[in-house]
């Protein structure tokens, strides 16, 4: 799916059709099934949020934007050893930040003596029992797709055999990995996840939440149906992997007798050139491929942020994407397409001048003259900022040709250009140094011909970016190509850090108009005919750095 390509499926009246998702909730409503519905994002705080999380975000929080009903956030957290406070943070600023809003903040760990409670209520009821087998020996007797398991020989245990070893698993008397408990279901079910599901092991760790209250922790599948019925969660939204836990999620819900939350499955959002799986993001961070989570170049919506992409640009795109059954490789290329979009609205246009050659105008006689320019054309209400202009000015190398092609409209040896904002000049000499480089261009400019008070008659088809040289300020910017040299890294033998771009990170300067100094980091720039770009969070007042956020065309579409 390409940028340009990429169509939305709408209705004969042009709006986006119903996903499947959203028609079965509204034939809920329209049924009286629910007067309201409730859904969740669950992440587990074991890293920093994706572009795939965000799909799944505006999912959870889009659904209940656009119906009655609320959207909690539970943090998915019954891994003590990969869990970390950090990540709480940084997830809860993600999705305020993409412009989302819980209506409670929940933790599976707010719920262990609950699940605990609930463990004690299958075993009473001879649906669970404590194993003492091995991970190795649950595996042997678990059995094939196509060959029934065998029982494991604990499972025939006494009701209160097994409330006595629970509680004593509980209690801390008994090591990591010597006992389980298994949800007492059948051993020769189709399902394999049915046969006999371990509900509950022992992990003597510290949890960033419950500190060490707990040697005892409950598996996903224990904690996750559960939870969401204890929120009353109405549409539990997962990717497709978890279908075959549908029937265990069920099976838990309909035994312990607990509200009825339903799960429903999508396909995942995969985006080419990059990876999203926080497990690989964590690895490029660590084995410092990346400078850290909010690398500019990273997938991670702390990534896109500092790379200058906006929350609307990021909804948008996954607003495109929309969800589905089947897996799908999203193109990168329109996450940048609905950024540019966006920018094009709102970015300040600047100029910045790459690598300059020098410009000097031999007819103009003021010292220096303070030209207006708009700030952004697509913007009335956006106003204009004071440029210098003088006699000494830098232009693009690249914007002058000794021996243009017919249809160059830059500027070139007897040639008329506009200079943006200002006038219209014509180049009258070239000066070279010994080896033949050109050092300076002379030119004259018409008086008649400012910009906004053009009486000068003459029509010009080209119009280039320049900056006053005598107060220009040197940037530093970075831009930024794709992470992976292929699409889809994940799916390649071998180490996928192997196939990293090495390219993706260049360090270039510019010289940038002098208005470039009021930036806080909090803009979005055009500079003009470029790109858009944002302050990078490495800067000092001394030194710039701007991240090239995305180029002003799809670049890649050449390549
Ligand atoms: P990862 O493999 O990156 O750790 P995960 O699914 O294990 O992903 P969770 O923190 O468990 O990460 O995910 C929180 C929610 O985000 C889940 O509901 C999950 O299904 C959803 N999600 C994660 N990755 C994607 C993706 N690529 N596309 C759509 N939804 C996703
Ligand atoms: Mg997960």
């Amino acid at each position: 799916m390409s940028s340009e390509n990429y169509k939305e499926k709408t209705t004969t009246q042009g709006e986006r059709s119903l996903n499947f998702l959203e028609e079965l909730i509204e034939n809920d409503l329209k049924a009286g099934k629910y007067t309201s519905i409730v859904t969740r994002f669950p992440p587990e705080p074991n890293g920093y949020l994706h572009l795939g999380h965000a799909s799944s975000i505006c999912l959870n929080f889009g659904l209940t934007e656009k119906y009655p009903g609320y959207t909690n956030l539970r943090f998915d957290d019954t891994n003590p050893t990969t869990e970390e406070t950090e990540y709480v943070e940084s997830i809860k600023a993600d999705i305020q930040w993409l412009g989302f809003s819980w209506k409670h903040e929940r933790y599976a760990s707010d719920y262990f003596e609950q699940l605990y409670n609930f463990a004690i209520q299958l075993i009473e009821a001879d649906l669970a029992y404590v194993d003492d087998s091995t991970a190795e020996e649950i595996a042997t007797l678990k059995g094939t797709p196509t060959e029934a398991g065998k029982n494991s020989p604990y499972r025939s245990r006494s009701i209160e055999e097994n409330k006595d070893l629970f509680l004593r698993m509980k209690n801390g008397e008994f090591p990591d990995g010597s006992r389980t408990v298994r949800a007492k279901i059948d051993m020769a079910h189709t399902n394999m996840l049915m046969r006999d599901p371990v509900l509950y092991r022992i992990k003597h760790a510290h949890h960033h939440r419950t500190a060490d209250a707990w040697c005892i922790y409950p598996m996903y599948d224990f904690a996750h149906g559960q939870s969401d019925s204890i929120e009353k969660v109405t549409h539990s939204l997962c990717t497709m992997e978890f279908v075959p836990h549908r029937e265990l999620y069920d099976w838990l819900i309909q035994k312990l007798n607990i509200y009825p939350s339903h799960q429903y499955e999508f396909a995942r959002r995969n985006i080419n050139y990059t990876v999203t799986s926080k497990r690989k993001l964590l690895q490029l961070v660590n084995e410092k491929f990346v400078s850290g989570w909010d690398d500019p170049r990273m997938p991670t919506i702390s990534g896109l942020r500092r790379r200058g992409f906006t929350p609307k640009s990021i909804r948008v795109f996954c607003e495109k994407i929309g969800i589905g059954k089947r897996d799908n490789m999203v193109d990168l290329g329109l996450l940048e397409f609905c950024l540019r979009e966006d920018l094009n609205k709102t970015a300040l246009r600047r100029m910045v001048v790459f690598d300059p050659v020098k410009l000097v105008i031999t007819n103009y006689d003021k010292a220096v003259e303070m030209l207006q320019s708009e700030n952004n054309p697509e913007d009335e209400n956006s106003g204009t900022r004071d440029i210098p202009f003088s006699h000494e000015l830098l232009i693009e190398r690249n914007d002058f040709m000794e021996e243009p092609p017919k249809k160059y409209f830059r500027l070139a040896p007897g040639k008329m250009v506009r200079l943006k904002s200002a006038y219209i000049i014509q180049c009258d000499e070239v000066i070279k140094d010994e080896q033949g480089n050109i050092t300076e261009l002379h030119c004259s400019y018409i008086p008649e011909s400012k910009s906004g008070a053009d009486t000068s008659g003459i029509k010009v088809k080209g119009t280039i970016h320049w900056v006053n040289a005598k107060d220009a300020v040197p940037i530093e910017v970075r831009e930024y190509d794709r992470l992976f040299k292929v699409e889809n890294p994940a799916a390649e033998s071998g180490d996928f850090t192997s196939f990293i771009n090495p390219d993706s990170l260049k360090i270039v300067e510019g010289m940038a108009e002098p208005s470039i100094n009021q930036a806080s980091g909090k803009e979005h720039f055009q500079f003009i005919r470029k790109g858009y770009y944002c302050l990078d969070k490495d800067a000092t007042k001394e030194k710039l750095i701007f991240n090239r956020s995305v180029t002003l065309k799809d670049s890649w579409a050449k390549k």
